[in-house]
């Protein structure tokens, strides 16, 4: 494999419930990496209840649990992390900026150090950055040299793709921080060819996405 590849096993979406006054319905988008080191990377693990369902998805691209090396999620919310434990033999899991293996927890973005990148890969070309806003810990994978260019994992820093037209949107899905996502939303959209958002198909990023996530921020200065 000469590129880094992005394969997103599920796409993620959210609505209101028919039946459930004020409820509603979410999963998150899962997305498997496979880098050109041979590296395997799952970002976001669904819910508890489908551990069946994902691994009739790793196998209908030929991968079994114990052929993943890393396992990403985005950030702590349950609809990202449910299926962690299939993958014990992953030599990492994160969970937002938090990282562990086992009972072992390591000092990755233990540093206060806000622009910390973490690579994944050995030539460095996938790299895990913190994201803060849907959570403060929101974490997303930035995957360089793609057929696609460059692809962000980003969670739920994107709702999906008409959060960008419509900001009510990712912001009644939940924000710990407004101004900082609307920060790194357009970092993202800046740095990356494609993002794939935490409860949407991938969407590539135009200039005309670009030019409204800066005018979003400019808003947010001047306020
Ligand atoms: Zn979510």
């Amino acid at each position: 494999m000469s590129q880094n590849q992005v394969i997103v096993l599920q796409s993620g979406y959210s609505h209101a419930d028919e039946e459930e006054p004020g409820a509603m319905r979410a999963n998150c988008s899962c997305t498997l990496i496979r880098c050109r080191d041979g590296t395997n990377i799952i970002v976001d693990t669904l819910t508890a209840w489908d551990g069946e369902h994902l691994l009739r998805l790793l196998s209908e691209v030929g991968l079994q649990p114990q052929d993943i090396n890393v396992v990403v999620c985005t950030h702590g919310h349950s609809d990202h992390i449910g299926c962690n434990y299939l993958f014990q033999q992953a030599r990492l899991h994160l969970v937002g900026a938090c990282a562990s293996h086992k009972d072992l927890y390591f000092d990755h973005f233990g540093g206060g150090d806000k622009d910390e990148k973490y690579s994944l890969d050995k030539h460095g070309e996938v790299v895990v950055q913190r994201t803060p806003g849907h959570t403060l810990s929101c974490v997303s994978v930035i995957v360089h040299n793609t057929a696609l260019g460059t692809v962000g994992v980003c969670g739920d820093l994107f709702e999906r793709q008409d959060d960008v037209a419509d900001a009510s949107i990712w912001q009644n899905a939940g924000s710990e921080d407004g101004k900082q996502q609307c920060t790194e939303r357009l970092r993202m959209a800046q740095l990356c060819a494609h993002i794939v958002p935490g409860h949407g198909p991938m969407f590539a990023v135009t200039d005309e996405l670009r030019s409204k996530l800066e005018a979003d921020a400019l808003n947010l200065i001047l306020k």
